[in-house]
């Protein structure tokens, strides 16, 4: 084959999320196959464990069997100083640089997408839900407490955060149950057990821990990307009516626990670096462990569509990352300061992500404010909160320079309450 015709064989599409600058890692099953790992080149996905055993990933501290496992967290596991190295070996192969043989070999680990099915792209030992957007917190303050209290005392001075249920992290594509639970009515003193009525998204990201920290030691804002080995989007799905009736003194429980989607791919810490951005600055002086130096926010556009039944769809939010107001280091530096123990796999909510103007606000509590103002759809109906049938789809893509990172989709369709 020749080698410039191959290379147009890989046709990445121009505005793929999956351009050879990004490179992300998940685990997939190719034709029904045994689960392995893979990473995405435009609509191919690549098997990582062909191209060792073609002698294509020749790289030191690689070992071929942690890329046929359920999962990547040992492959994870073998520092940054292995993964870095297949990330960069892989955009060698599928550049213009790579001889004619070991292209034709790569060529041959290339599967198309459709032939995939994505799983978990990591086993979560924990997770933990940060709460880190100003603007969220404001916004869900204000319609419970009122403006001049919307942001509780301790809020500018760390990154507030609730340990939540790791069990129930699903890939995108899994359909999610519409809860039940407690319910306050508006009217009334006493309880009842019903289906959610207030079901919700929350447009976050999550980072994957890629790197150990002994019980008893901290992570330092310095140390802290070194700990981080990627992103992932991440839906917070929230049962509002449960929640408000159960979340006094103890937080979020019920009301967030029954599910929370994620997108398969997972977008590493370098090839997010182009798009690393400045933070707003510090609007209380912060304790010395939550201070940083340099930028340690980025620049990710993401988005929020709803799909209805008849597939008509409409984007309901456009927010970004940058406008969080505490960076991943530290909220990786808040979460270990006490000596917490973080594990490879473990993922770190954002909190969702609302920006400045009423159209990037990350929930529908937000952006229908309390069922004041509901979303129009396209077939004349109304949303203040998800219906059976709808599909929420988050995504979420950094560009500059011609340059663009993504990380395709995390979506799930709302079924039903099971009958009980
Ligand atoms: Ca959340």
């Amino acid at each position: 084959m020749n080698s410039v015709r191959a290379r147009e064989a890989l046709a990445i599409p121009k505005n793929s999320d999956f351009s050879i600058f990004n490179i992300p890692f998940g685990i997939g099953k190719i034709n029904g196959q045994q689960s392995r790992a893979l990473s995405r080149l435009g609509n191919a996905v690549i098997d990582l464990h062909h191209l060792f055993s073609a002698g294509l990933l020749d790289i030191q501290g690689l070992n071929g069997e942690t890329l046929l496992r359920h999962n990547l967290n040992d492959f994870i596991a073998l520092g940054k100083s292995v993964t870095s190295q297949v990330r960069k070996r892989i955009q060698y192969l599928a550049s213009t640089q790579s001889t004619d043989e070991e292209f034709q070999t790569f060529v041959r680990a290339l599967h198309p997408i459709e032939s995939t099915s994505m799983t978990m792209p990591v086993e979560v030992p924990n997770y933990t839900d940060f709460y880190s957007s100003k603007e969220h917190a404001f916004n869900v303050g204000s319609m419970f407490r009122g403006p001049d209290k919307a942001l509780m005392p301790n809020w500018l001075h760390m990154p507030v955060a609730y340990h939540g249920r790791a069990s129930s992290i699903v890939v995108s594509g899994t359909p999610i149950r519409r809860p039940r639970g407690q319910i306050l009515p508006p009217e009334g003193d006493q309880p009842v057990f019903a289906p959610s009525r207030l079901l919700d998204f929350e447009l976050e990201m999550a980072f994957v821990v890629g790197k150990a920290n002994p019980l008893g030691t901290s992570i330092s804002t310095s140390e802290a990307e070194d700990y981080i080995f990627g992103l992932v989007l991440f839906n917070d799905w929230s049962a509002r009516d449960i929640q408000k009736w159960e979340y006094q003194p103890l937080g979020p429980f019920l009301g967030k626990n029954f599910a929370s989607t994620v997108s398969p791919w997972i977008v590493t810490l370098e090839a997010l670096e182009p798009f690393r951005v400045q933070g707003p600055p510090p609007e209380k002086p912060l304790l010395p462990y939550l201070q940083e130096k340099g930028p340690h926010h980025f620049d990710i556009d993401l988005f929020v569509d709803i799909q209805l039944p008849d597939g008509s769809t409409t984007t309901v939010c456009h927010s970004n990352m940058k406008y969080l107001y505490w960076s991943m280091a530290q909220q990786l530096a808040h979460h270990t300061v006490n000596g917490c123990n973080m594990q490879v796999g473990d993922m770190c909510a954002s909190g969702t992500i609302s920006g400045p103007t009423p159209d990037s606000y990350g929930s529908m509590l937000e952006l229908a404010w309390r069922a004041t103002r509901p979303l129009p759809m396209p077939d004349g109906s109304t949303r203040s909160f998800l219906h059976d049938g709808d599909t929420v789809i988050l995504r979420g893509y950094a560009e500059r320079n011609g340059m663009r990172v993504g990380f395709g989709h995390a979506s799930g369709t709302i079924l039903p309450a099971i009958e009980i």
